[in-house]
């Protein structure tokens, strides 16, 4: 077999795949996009502030004496300069009165080589210092030019890379966090999937290898999980029936074919010892067994040919009235025998079905209704609806413990009450009966109570179609 990859992992790959490429994508644009709209902001402060020393400039301009306050030129020219801008002041007639570089010329070569170094090397932005001239006017006119020189198209100041480098490393630190959650919560979550269906796994592997009592302990919080163990525990108890109704089935069967052969073994071994005379009475009695045999055998396969589908129903239109009064005719002997009364409460019923098949039902339904009723009565119903023809057989005779009652239908099924009554039953009856409704698009039900007596109810559809249906 190609190896196969382990639930558990593959969720928690996937998981963590989708994860980190989603803090990929998205520290991707959250750069792009702040580094973005913070060089913005950047090149609006570097504006800011040549507007601010052009103003100042303009600010030390004496009017009474129409010279500049040189003083406050310097102070503002210095602390601009640690600023990064180096600046000039020329008289309007391009003389120059005051200017960064011969006053500070070591500091401002330290300047212009630390902000192209950190431009450069840290923030990969090409560029060089550029100069640009700004005319200093007042209402009365020029008083000067200022130039201004810095780098362009825009620089980052100490602080500005500082706050750079923090943000950078809050979105290393985040994402850092993220995979790391996302690795825990994916195997988490692998775990939680994974474990019920490996759970689920084991226990179906246990069920195949025979262990029908194998049972998963479900209580999943996901539902379809949940209905997946919940089938599989329904399966276990069915396998597990199966093979308890097997193992009766065979003990059933070995007992059915005993207890007539011993008998007649019996008796033929005792004639031919000479110690009973072979009286037509011994010799009925025997053939009596036979027939029992034989009626067993012709029962099951009867029961055989149903179960391969092989039952085709010859459908008829007739009277069900009629049918139901002609199957309790053959009990009424054998009731007015045992003081039970029949009665047939029915009025004319048109049906199409199978005339035979059914009789087959409403005698083996009777002759059970007989066989377990001591006194009382029998009555025999018919209830209809739209859809349906609902036939009800109701005794008040020994009544069906209720364990017997799922199994009644299934083959050579005796509730130990009828067996130790040995009511001369075989347990195939009921099977012939359920399967002959089934075949008939309908259904069989029975509500007893035990001492009580038992109601059957037979529903017919109306317009049934031909159906083949198995006996489970
Ligand atoms: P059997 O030949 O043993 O009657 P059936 O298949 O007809 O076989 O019935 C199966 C079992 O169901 C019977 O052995 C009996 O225990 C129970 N049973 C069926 N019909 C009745 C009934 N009317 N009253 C009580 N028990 C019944």
């Amino acid at each position: 077999m190609k190896r196969k990859i382990r639930l558990r992992n593959y969720i928690a790959f996937i998981y963590t795949l989708f994860v980190c490429i989603g803090i990929f994508i998205l520290s991707i644009t959250v750069n792009a996009f702040s580094g973005k709209l913070f060089s913005e902001y950047v090149k609006r402060t570097i504006e800011r502030e040549i507007n601010e020393i052009i103003r100042s400039f303009a600010d030390q301009y004496q009017h009474s004496n129409g010279i500049f306050n040189m003083d406050g030129i310097n102070a503002i020219g210095m602390h601009y300069l640690h600023r990064g801008y180096l600046i000039s002041l020329e008289a309007p007639s391009g003389i120059t009165l005051w200017d960064v570089h011969i006053m500070n010329m070591p500091q401002c070569n330290l300047i212009v080589e630390e902000i192209t170094a950190r431009m450069q090397n840290d923030h990969r932005l090409d560029g060089s210092f550029i100069k640009t001239q700004y005319t200093l006017e007042i209402e009365t006119g020029q008083i000067g030019n200022v130039n201004i020189e810095v780098y362009a198209p825009f620089f980052y100041s100490l602080e500005d890379a500082h706050f750079i480098k923090s943000l950078n490393m809050l979105f290393l630190i985040t994402g850092i966090i993220f995979a790391v959650l996302s690795v825990i919560i994916s195997f988490y979550l692998a775990i939680v999937i994974a474990k019920p269906i490996v759970q689920t796994k084991n226990a179906a592997r246990r069920i195949s290898e025979g262990n029908f009592a194998t049972r998963i302990e479900n209580n999943f919080f996901l539902a379809e999980l949940y209905e997946l163990a919940g089938s599989v525990n329904d399966l276990a108890v069915n396998l597990e029936n199966g093979e308890k109704w097997q193992k009766r089935l065979t003990s059933d069967m070995a007992h059915e074919l005993r207890t007539p052969l011993t008998v007649l073994q019996g008796n033929i071994d005792a004639m031919i010892d000479g110690v009973w005379e072979p009286t037509p009475k011994r010799l009925q009695f025997c053939n009596d067994e036979i027939e029992r045999l034989h009626k067993l055998i012709e029962n099951l396969s009867i029961l055989s040919l149903i179960e391969r589908d092989n039952l085709n129903l010859h459908k008829t239109d007739f009277d069900l009235k009629k049918l139901l009064l002609q199957a309790a005719a053959q009990f009424i002997p054998l009731a007015q025998e045992k003081g039970i009364t029949l009665t047939v409460n029915i009025a004319e019923t048109p049906i199409h079905a199978d005339y035979d098949r059914l009789m087959q039902v409403f005698v083996n339904l009777l002759s059970n209704a007989i066989k377990y009723t001591e006194q009382g009565n029998i009555i025999l119903t018919l209830n209809e609806s739209e859809a349906a023809h609902e036939i009800r057989i109701t005794d008040t005779g020994i009544g069906i413990p209720e364990n017997d009652l799922s199994h009644i239908f299934k083959r050579l099924y005796r509730s130990d009450v009828s067996r130790d009554r040995s009511s001369g039953g075989s347990g195939i009856g009921l099977s012939i009966v359920a399967a002959i409704v089934k075949a008939h698009g309908g259904n069989i039900s029975v509500v007893s109570n035990e001492g009580q007596g038992s109601v059957f109810t037979v529903t017919l559809p109306k317009n049934s179609f031909l159906r083949f249906t198995a006996l489970v």
